[in-house]
């Protein structure tokens, strides 16, 4: 697969999941755990900041670590009022760097080599023994529950989070 076919796929899954419909309201990033979880705004790593980023200049997206932030709990989709699925497209945009070969911010299982989530949170998750007691849970209900779970777990684990 060459370079310019991964830029092709990526607008496709950019205008599936509406991310032009972006009315820049800021309401994906107000929303957002990322801040309260990671303990620091990047913007680049905000939903609105990727909206802009890929919206504006998706070269070079295959290196772009901010990409690798998000805890893909479906928050900001479900408070976009323009329909931009950006939950779905991290989740499809990982799929297609991981096909491509792009693995050095994931992790994967141990025993399978499935891929499990990105780096950045698994070594949050390990380095910080409360939050990490989320895996735990998590791992022990279905992908369905786990969305669920995995948003209000979010929060528990966020107090500062206030919900707008
Ligand atoms: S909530 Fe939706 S419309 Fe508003 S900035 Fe985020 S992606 Fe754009
Ligand atoms: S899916 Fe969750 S963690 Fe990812 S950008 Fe949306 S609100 Fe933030």
């Amino acid at each position: 697969m060459q370079l310019t076919d991964i830029k092709i796929e990526i607008k496709q899954c950019i205008l599936k999941n509406n991310l032009n419909s972006c009315l820049e309201c800021g309401k994906c990033s107000a929303v957002c755990p990322m801040l309260d979880f990671y303990g620091e705004y990047v913007y680049l790593r905000s939903p609105r900041g990727v909206v802009e980023r890929l919206s504006l200049a998706p070269d070079d997206i295959e290196e772009e670590e901010a990409l690798w932030y998000c805890l893909t709990c479906q928050e900001c989709t479900f408070f976009c009022p323009s329909g931009v699925e950006f939950q779905t497209f991290m989740m499809e945009l990982r799929e297609l760097l991981l096909e491509r070969g792009h693995k050095k911010y994931a992790v994967f299982c141990h025993d399978c080599g499935e891929y499990l989530m990105p780096k950045k949170e698994f070594e949050y998750l390990q380095k910080n023994p409360d939050k990490g007691k989320l895996l735990g849970d998590l791992l022990a209900v279905c992908p369905r529950c786990k969305k669920t779970g995995y948003a209000e777990a979010l929060h528990r684990v966020t107090p500062i989070y206030k919900r707008v």
